[in-house]
């Protein structure tokens, strides 16, 4: 029977294994499919408090399990494919094992939406990202590209515009599906070009290169054309990895889970969630840490009670 499991292993539930750990709750951290999170796909993280120089996202990750382990979390390489939280005991399920535990802090994060490209995922971090705030300092007097035609993409292409000299937005319609207002203020700025009907077909460039172009296609003319760039951000959406928690935790309608306000309780005594699972707002390294640390603490609070 173990005090605390959490399922996870970005920002969020590091932090709150490292919070655990030193209240002496040995807790359990279970890594999932992708150990470290979204940080490790990134290169430079430079907004990290603490890290004057910045410091690469998969040795931020790195450090971070070290400092859990180092007071004692058991950090454990699995995905858990199944929870059962109807009762306590809560159960859950990684590979073969099966845990009980009296609590469940859920950081499963969210995964950025990706076009599907081969080359997309080659230039991951090397030219490609998924977070305006994280790397659009780097395209300082630069020209960039944004996909998509929601809030998200008309919000990192107004964001961008701060650092680069021309965003180019392709969508791959003729009308846009960020709210009236999101959109007005991106047509209105002069730095933002609109490409409509248009689908990425490829990113160009290498790991040495960076990006230096997209191939682009038409879909209403079917003609072909290259736009030289040298950063694409992806802005397509996020899905929260929740699917394990479905008909038990509360989701809002966009799959996240439901915390109450100011807290990381969910509708379900005994399970914490915290970080970009219950979080599409912030989605930051450091927002993720803090609610990690809350989770820790709140759980700590109710095995006490
Ligand atoms: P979204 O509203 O689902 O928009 C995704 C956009 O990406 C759509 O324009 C979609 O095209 C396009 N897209 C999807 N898959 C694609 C693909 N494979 N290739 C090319 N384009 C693709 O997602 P979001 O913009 O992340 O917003 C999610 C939610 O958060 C929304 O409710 C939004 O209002 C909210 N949000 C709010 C704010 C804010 O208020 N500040 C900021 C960000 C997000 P189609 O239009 O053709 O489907």
């Amino acid at each position: 029977m173990r005090n605390m499991v959490i399922i996870g292993s970005g920002p969020a539930g590091l932090t709150a294994a490292i919070y655990a750990a030193r209240a002496n709750l040995q807790p359990l951290l279970i890594e999932g499919k992708e150990p470290g999170g979204q940080l490790t796909l990134t290169t430079l993280v430079e907004n990290y408090p603490g890290f004057s120089d910045g410091i690469m996202g998969p040795d931020l990750m790195e450090t971070m399990r070290k400092q859990a382990q180092r007071f004692g979390a058991d950090v454990v390489t699995g995905y858990v494919h199944s929870v059962n939280l109807t009762e306590a005991p809560f159960r859950v399920y990684y590979g073969d094992h099966e845990i009980q535990t009296k609590t469940v802090v859920i950081s499963t994060g969210s995964s950025a939406k990706l076009i599907g490209l081969e080359t997309e995922l080659y230039l991951m971090g090397h030219g490609v990202s998924t977070c305006a705030t994280c790397d659009g300092f780097f395209y300082r007097g630069k020209e960039i590209a944004v996909v998509g035609g929601g809030d998200s993409a008309m919000e990192e292409a107004t964001f961008l515009t701060k650092c680069a000299t021309k965003v180019s937005v392709i969508h791959r319609r003729d009308a846009l599906r960020a709210s009236k207002i999101m959109q007005d203020r991106a047509l209105k700025n002069p730095k933002i070009e609109f490409v409509l009907n248009t689908v990425v077909e490829e990113v160009v460039g290498t790991k040495e290169t960076g990006v230096t172009g997209l191939k682009l296609h038409n879909v209403k003319s079917r003609e072909q054309s290259e736009l030289k760039v040298d950063g694409l951000f992806v802005a397509i959406g996020h899905n929260p990895n929740t699917e394990i928690f479905k008909g038990q935790v509360d989701l809002d309608e966009m799959g996240y889970v439901k915390t109450q306000p100011g807290s990381t309780r969910t509708n379900i005594p005994g399970v914490f969630a915290c970080g970009d699972v219950q979080d599409p707002v912030f989605r930051q390294a450091i927002t993720a840490a803090g609610s990690g640390c809350m989770a820790a603490i709140e759980a700590e609070r109710w095995l006490e009670h």
